[in-house]
């Protein structure tokens, strides 16, 4: 499935509808495109994590792309898959499960999961397929992402190594996994987890039937788009350096750097102050919720509602959404042009990830259903 695109881009969309409330731009084939990159320059198997953005027209672009197998972290995002692709193999990476969740999983014949605790462990035994994958998750204190994954998931490398050995006496197919924690840029973060799992499997004594290198992998927020090739590369030659003969087959299974480029978020300013600050038709309890804790993308083009660009230099301005909560405020003031207008229309591009799943109905607002265009 494509979504034949209705406009050929945001602009022609916001031209003839001028659109009050906020707005996401879809382009298939920049979600395509970054399959294609992902699947030419990583050298394993590819899958996409579901939560950064489980929309329909997004699950069934990646199937059509030939993406197959999709990590996914609750019974819900499971079924969301499964509707879209019913032959879709699921890895079940949310460490922590209920035992009725397990059941779900096991009924949906989920055949991969990942744990950090051995009381995960003994909630999967007996309930899933005996000879299941169970990655075992190490966390290393890392830098070189916009938030640390693993302050709340994953084992150090001592526990690692017991768990590690407790899945494969349970005659489990043992496997590792990490994450490096989400838009990270630095493929040194990957080289060190590599490092410490060939280090975990060994003192182990297990062999990894496969290892999975995460998400995390930055998307196009500011600056220059991240290198992505260079962290793909170095990851297939440290695996190579620390494993030799012994390498595990590898998996990925970005999120955001997978969906991020193929949506661009249309917002308009409903009010300017005498002051300079902005208000917004969505904020930090809609799609810019991630804003509050990675920072704002500096991605912005600002646009009357004829189409022409705003140009004048930029002044720093307080930021509002539009609910009536004084914490909706953008933690940091935005950059934008300096003749600004109300019913302007900021675009900000590589908004794919974390908008739509995050964003609330709070107070009326949100996000309004997505426009699928040819590029955005
Ligand atoms: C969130 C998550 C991902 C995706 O992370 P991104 O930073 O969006 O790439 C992958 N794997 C697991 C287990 C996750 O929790």
């Amino acid at each position: 499935m494509r979504n034949s695109p209705n406009w050929p881009d945001p602009r022609a969309h916001i031209l003839r509808h001028v659109p009050d409330a906020a707005v996401l731009y879809f382009s298939p084939d920049i979600l395509q495109a970054t399959v294609r990159r992902f699947q030419s320059g990583f050298d394993g198997l590819v899958t996409y994590a579901v939560k950064a953005n489980p929309g329909e027209e997004i699950l069934a672009n990646l199937v059509a792309a030939g993406i197959g197998a999709f990590d996914v972290a609750s019974p819900e995002e499971m079924r969301a898959v499964r509707r879209v692709c019913p032959t879709a193999v699921l890895h079940y990476n949310n460490p922590v499960r209920s035992p009725a969740e397990v059941a779900v999983a096991a009924d949906m014949g989920v055949r991969s999961f990942s744990i950090d605790c051995l009381s995960e462990l003994d909630k999967l035994s007996g309930t899933v397929a005996p000879d299941a994958e169970i990655s075992v998750r190490l966390a290393l204190p890392v830098g070189g992402a916009a938030y640390d994954f693993g302050a709340k998931f994953g084992a150090g490398p001592e526990r690692a190594t017991e768990l590690l050995q407790a899945v494969a006496a349970r005659g489990f197919t043992p496997s590792m996994t990490f994450h490096p924690g989400t838009q990270c840029a630095d493929p040194a973060a990957w080289g060190a987890y590599i490092g410490t799992v060939a280090q975990v499997a060994e003192a182990a004594g297990v062999r990894l039937s496969r290892l999975n290198v995460g998400g995390g992998f930055a998307a196009h927020r500011v600056g220059p788009a991240p290198d992505l090739e260079a962290i793909f590369s170095h990851i297939r030659a440290e695996v190579t350096r620390v494993f030799g003969a012994e390498a595990p087959d590898l998996v990925c299974e970005p999120g955001r750097a997978m969906v991020a480029e193929a949506l661009t978020m249309a917002v308009r300013v409903k009010a300017l102050r005498a002051c300079g600050a902005v208000f917004l038709n969505d904020g930090v309890y809609g799609g810019l919720t991630e804003i509050r804790d990675i920072g704002a993308p500096d991605r912005i083009a600002v646009m009357a509602p004829d189409g022409t660009p705003r140009t004048a230099a930029p002044c720093a301005r307080v930021v509002f959404g539009p609910t009536c909560d004084s914490i909706d405020r953008l933690p940091d003031p935005l950059a934008l042009p300096g003749d600004i207008q109300e019913g302007d229309y900021l675009l900000i591009s590589g908004m794919g990830a974390y908008t739509q799943s995050l964003s609330t109905g709070f107070n009326g607002y949100g996000l309004s259903d997505v426009v699928t265009v040819a590029r955005v």
